[in-house]
């Protein structure tokens, strides 16, 4: 493999020899330098050489030396910034990229519909029935039956296989968030598992057990389930579909969303429809109510060409936010995951600016969150999409162990975000995501606990 050629490479110049796991850090650490910065091993070379000969190293510290000046080059802004911790750098072994890799088309079109036979003449099943009269129906008990004899990768499961299914268990949770960071109380109405779109970042492609996209068709149970829920909580709450599924990418098919606005419309809620589609023909044809709100996630198009594969182009999600204030819903917006890289600035600036051309604030809220993900993702971001460079930015293990930028990178992020937003805005509450008490306290307002940011954004909406 190439990468061993670096490490090689490094002991025949420097004359020592790597063990495994020095091995495996060098060349992992000379591979990312090499993919990121566009440098060449050369050059690489002559860096480490340069700063060796003023720092005259003994043999026993060369390993040292040399893995230090790396880090450097790896990290330049945070080996400036502050005391780098090598135990919070993840240095896996590097993989192949995977050579066929299945990724879906901008238009979903289904080559297998796998129907659970308890919703056989269910309203969904007739509709994909009607969208796709050229496939024959497959009828199984059970989708788990489906799976036994799938050999599923995470390169094959995005497969245009749609399962219509009767949800039996998982009808609502609280957002898992992450450990060690501040919650904002959401909770999740998991209705549909899988995505029609293919995010390079998409936490999905760990979790998914299955290909395709799951969505079930009996409603009414999870309608039935959530009276019994609300009748337990007693206060109103944040809730919305879009955390294991896009809530509007596959509705000209499922007509969720005018099922779940007539029904939530009454209820003591917040309803959030989040999605990264154009489409909302369906909430044109029903009543808006004041307490649903219908949000869009947001990037720099150079973000959606490279990383948010069949999403919706930047200007098409805006025009149909346009339309859907218009129509009289409350819209949301979420800046996540947000991505730093040279340029990173002059990008979200003007996408801020786009934002406020476009549609008239307040809006019911905006989320900021930064790029973040668990070490295991890593290798498949960089199998399945071995284009992208996001996996390559300044990311530690942060104290949930995910990659994250360091603290002083997200304050300054968040921070000019927040400036560039006031400009316009000062009514919008605007939240983080997955943040610590501290980074909320550096950029925003100091907060005690989950509850209060809870509190903030119900508040401002009800
Ligand atoms: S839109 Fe959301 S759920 Fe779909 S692939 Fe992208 S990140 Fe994943």
């Amino acid at each position: 493999m190439e990468q061993e050629y670096y490490s090689k490479k490094i002991e025949k110049i420097f004359q020592f020899k790597l063990n495994k796991n020095q091995s495996r850090e060098i060349q992992r650490l000379i591979y990312e330098i090499i993919k990121r910065d566009s440098l060449s091993l050369k050059e690489i070379e002559e860096r480490i050489k340069k700063e060796l000969k003023d720092k005259k190293p003994q043999a026993k510290d060369l390993f040292r030396h040399i893995k230090n000046i790396l880090i450097n080059l790896r990290f330049p802004e945070s080996s400036v910034q502050t005391n780098i911790d090598t135990q919070q750098i993840f240095l896996d072994k590097i993989r192949k990229p995977q050579e066929i890799t299945y990724h879906p088309q901008k238009e979903f079109s289904p080559k297998r519909i796998i129907v659970e036979k308890e919703v056989e003449k269910s309203y969904l099943v007739e509709r994909a029935k009607e969208k796709y009269p050229q496939i024959n129906l497959e009828i199984i008990d059970y989708y788990s039956l489906f799976l036994k004899k799938y050999k599923l990768t995470p390169y094959n499961l995005k497969q245009p296989i749609l399962f219509i299914v009767k949800e039996r268990w998982d009808f609502i949770k609280p957002c898992p968030c992450t450990k060690a960071h501040l919650s904002c109380g959401y909770w999740i109405f998991n209705l549909g598992f899988g995505c029609p779109f293919d995010c390079s970042y998409c936490y999905l492609q760990q979790y998914q057990n299955f290909p395709g996209i799951i969505l079930p068709s009996n409603l009414e149970d999870f309608f039935r389930k959530f009276e019994d829920f609300l009748k337990k909580i007693k206060r109103p709450i944040r809730i919305g579909t879009g955390e294991f599924c896009d809530s509007l990418a596959l509705d000209d098919l499922t007509l969720y969303s005018q099922k779940l606005i007539n029904f939530f419309a009454s209820k003591p809620v917040l309803f959030e429809l989040k999605t990264k589609s154009k489409k909302i023909e369906n909430l044109l044809k029903i009543k808006p109510s004041k307490n649903i709100i219908i949000s869009w996630s947001l990037t720099p198009q150079r973000i959606i060409d490279s990383e948010e594969r069949a999403t919706s182009f930047l200007q098409e999600r805006f025009n149909s936010a346009k339309v859907t204030q218009k129509c009289g819903y409350k819209i949301a917006f979420h800046f996540d995951p947000i991505i730093y890289y040279s340029g990173w600035e002059e990008d979200y600036k003007e996408l801020i600016d786009k934002l406020y051309s476009e549609v008239n604030p307040p809006f019911a809220w905006i989320s900021l969150g930064t790029l973040r993900f668990n070490r295991e993702l890593k290798s498949i971001i960089e199998r399945r999409f071995p284009q992208s460079k996001i996996v390559y930015g300044e990311l530690f293990i942060g104290k949930d162990k995910k990659l994250r930028y360091p603290e002083f990178m997200r304050i300054k992020i968040y921070k000019k975000m927040i400036t560039w937003i006031r400009k316009f805005d000062r009514k919008t509450p605007i939240y983080l995501c997955m943040e610590s008490d501290k980074i909320w306290e550096k950029t925003l307002f100091k907060v005690k606990n989950s509850k209060e940011i809870e509190d903030y954004l119900i508040k401002n909406n009800v």
